[in-house]
């Protein structure tokens, strides 16, 4: 159990804070990354600078761990194969592959039993048709079916759209169109799981987002009783579905109605997950190391209320000034680019939760 080296895939922020809560538990972490300098890599013990489909630098980095895990979902199937031969890679593929492709990943939670927004497979001009006159929806949302996030990869079109401008925009790739949820609020839940199936949650947490980018979540999330029970409920039953040993993030959206539909998994930590590194008893990346290394889970529990504001691009400037203020725990991921839209860092204020959920 002791002095376990833990692999991850992927060099950035999550890879970093994973890394960071690994080093509390006496786990080494090693990273496997084709980014020099990356964030995780200014805090593992070794980094392997390398491409997905280098099978040389692979069995490498496999010889040097005990087990391996991924901080991102766009690694190549086949690089997971491979390591999964060498070393046991935690998740299992089934749940990777399910949160590459929009399609299988909607197509796999309505076979579970979990509700999304309508969707379909779109080819053509004729697809984009159907959708709206069968949903008798004025717009629609069109995604491509992989390697979308933070929105890129999506638009909405209009009925009076040019579709073939509009497919022109997408050069090609596959494409989901979505109904549009008339949401009230965006949630999502984390949930830990370790290989005996004891579970912990986070959240749900109220997830507001700005130029299509999470800009702050916020725990409690407000929500009545209800919706709460629900979204956890629905990331409960993934998570066993899927036979989880690590972290999943559920994003959700609640209509005025009270109904909770699934929008997105990550098979991974999370984003919006970052608060429980201040206000919860062991946070989502000390329980994803645990889960994966085999420790028993720690206590999930929220002591405190947060806010966690995400710091994009030169947001990242005002860290000095935010070291300041009460309460307020600073977090930044050492990236020494500053770029529009780049996640630099966070930062969460926390309050006393008293009665709150
Ligand atoms: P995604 O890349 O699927 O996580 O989408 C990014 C954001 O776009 C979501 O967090 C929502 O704010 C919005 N969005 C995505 N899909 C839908 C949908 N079907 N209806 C309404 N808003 C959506």
């Amino acid at each position: 159990m002791r002095n376990q080296v833990l692999g991850i895939l992927g060099g950035g922020q999550l890879g970093r804070m994973s890394a960071l809560a690994a080093a509390r538990l006496g786990v080494k972490v090693h990273i496997f990354t084709a980014e020099e300098n990356s964030p995780a890599a200014q805090v593992a013990a070794h980094t392997i600078v390398a491409d997905y489909g280098d099978e040389v630098a692979l069995k490498e980095f496999a010889a040097g761990v005990d087990v391996i895990s991924y901080e991102f979902e766009n690694i190549p199937a086949q690089t997971v194969q491979f390591l999964k031969t060498l070393k046991p890679v935690y998740p299992d593929d089934r749940l990777l592959a399910a949160s590459q492709d929009r399609i299988a990943e909607k197509t796999y939670l309505n076979s579970i039993g979990i509700d999304t927004a309508r969707f379909m497979a779109v080819s053509d001009a004729a697809d984009i048709e159907k959708a709206l006159s069968e949903w008798g929806a004025g717009e629609i949302i069109l995604k491509t079916t992989r390697f979308g996030y933070d929105g890129k990869g999506q638009l909405r079109v209009s009925k009076n759209d040019d579709f073939t401008n509009v497919l022109a925009h997408f050069a090609g790739a596959p494409l989901i169109a979505e109904e549009i949820v008339p949401f009230e609020r965006e949630l999502s839940v984390i949930i830990a799981r370790d290989k005996e199936g004891q579970m912990e949650h986070y959240g749900p947490v109220h997830n507001e987002h700005r130029n299509h980018i999470l800009h702050r979540s916020t725990y409690p999330c407000g929500s009545t009783d209800q919706v709460i029970e629900k979204a956890l409920q629905m990331t409960r039953t993934l998570a066993e579905k899927v036979d989880l040993i690590g972290v999943l993030a559920l994003e959700l959206f609640v209509t005025e109605d009270g109904s909770v539909l699934a929008n997105e998994i990550a098979p991974r930590t999370h984003n919006s997950g970052h608060w429980s590194i201040d206000a919860c008893v062991t946070s989502q990346f000390e329980n994803h190391v645990r889960a994966v290394c085999g420790f028993a889970l720690g206590s999930g529990e929220a002591h405190s209320g947060a806010v966690m504001t995400n710091l994009i691009g030169t947001d990242i400037l005002q860290i000095a000034d935010l070291a300041a203020q009460k309460n307020t725990a600073i977090h930044d991921y050492g990236k020494d680019d500053i770029r529009e839209g780049r996640k630099m860092g966070h930062y969460t204020v926390i309050s006393p939760l008293k009665n709150h959920k």
